[in-house]
């Protein structure tokens, strides 16, 4: 019985029932198994976050001898409501998944990885100081980094206004100055996608800055989105599109686009197109990344993390890649900084 099937199992329950303690429980138990950085069919003990009034019910799913065996339990312990969630959690990776495919061979190496892009600091909705972010990404070895903080239009977080950006650039030199050697740092922003394509940061703001450009709003819509991204694509200064399905495991399937148009259309523009490692991301998922590395995309890495400990999500990117048969040579992370930004000015 695998993390996957197991969690999967967990959230069917929780859906079964109306809302309240029992199915909060259960999801909180679905997600601590999808987060289990091992396999539990071979471990004594389960994590200590799965809260304890599931655990008998946990203990009894992962005995279940077989899939048949864990599915008629199921159905044993279902409420009346169906559950309709399972589209929004399929074609993700589990944590134990992510950490086997570390521990094996495998020709897309995260030991290999140079630059550690997309990460959020204090500026606005990580937690930590440029400076810890900074160290975190040299602890990983890396010998570059882009730091891409949410821009002041995006209203529901604390985003950079153009002050803002000037002080974190002056941050980042003084680090350059100090710690280049170790770890080049490269300013990057987080740019919304607007609803009519166009990003919320002036173009005179985007020189020197790597852009990283995402829809976060109306992402629950079942719109088509392909004229939006098609436009933002034309956008100057856009280096990369950034988690460009907007899904969200267990809550969002993400937008819908006509991809093979806007992945050709970024191949054909040189933007980027992100895989984003952050677990309730994990964006593209591998069938779209197939289709885009088909189209002649090449790609970037993003742990999106928000708390130096997230660093270490582009080894989910990486385990993504590798899923959608993506080499080396087409992900930038894996260059030395001169070639991952051969075209691009950086100030
Ligand atoms: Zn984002
Ligand atoms: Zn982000």
């Amino acid at each position: 019985m695998s993390n996957g099937q197991l969690a999967e199992s967990l959230f069917a329950l929780a859906e079964s029932h109306p809302a309240g303690e029992l199915r909060l429980s259960l999801l909180r138990a679905a997600y601590a198994v999808f987060d289990a950085p091992r396999e539990l069919a071979t471990t004594r003990r389960l994590p200590d976050t799965v809260p304890l009034d599931t655990l008998p019910t946990v203990e009894m799913l992962r005995s279940a001898a077989s899939e048949d065996a864990l599915q008629a339990l199921v159905q044993r312990l279902r409420g009346p409501y169906p559950p309709g969630g399972a589209a929004t959690r399929t074609g993700f990776l589990t944590a134990a998944q992510v950490a086997q495919f570390s521990a094996s061979a495998h020709p897309l190496d995260p030991r290999h990885l140079r630059g550690a892009c997309h990460f959020h600091t204090q500026a606005s909705d990580g937690v930590a100081t440029l400076e810890a972010m900074a160290r975190g990404c040299v602890r990983r070895g890396a010998s570059w980094a882009v730091v891409t903080d949410h821009t002041r239009g995006l209203a529901c977080v604390n985003g950079l206004d153009a002050e803002g950006v000037a002080l974190q650039r002056r941050a980042i030199a003084a680090w350059n100055r100090r710690r280049g050697d170790d770890l080049w740092l490269v300013q990057g922003l987080e740019a919304e996608i607007l609803a009519d394509g166009t990003l919320d940061v002036p173009r005179r703001a985007r020189d020197g800055v790597l852009v990283v450009a995402a829809v976060h709003t109306g992402l629950a819509e079942r719109r088509d989105y392909t004229a939006r991204l098609l436009r933002a694509l034309e956008e100057p200064g856009v280096w990369a599109l950034a988690h460009p399905q907007g899904r969200l495991f267990g809550r969002r399937a993400g937008i819908r686009a006509n991809w093979e148009v806007v992945f050709r259309a970024a191949a054909a523009r040189g933007v980027l197109l992100e895989i984003n490692g952050f677990p309730r991301r994990q964006d593209l998922a591998p069938p779209l990344l197939s289709l885009a590395a088909a189209s002649g995309c090449r790609f970037l890495l993003a742990s999106d993390a928000h708390h130096p400990r997230h660093l270490a999500f582009d080894t989910t990117a990486v385990a993504l890649a590798a899923a959608a048969g993506i080499g080396e040579a087409a992900i930038v992370n894996f260059s030395p900084l001169e070639k991952a930004l051969a075209d691009r000015l950086v100030g």
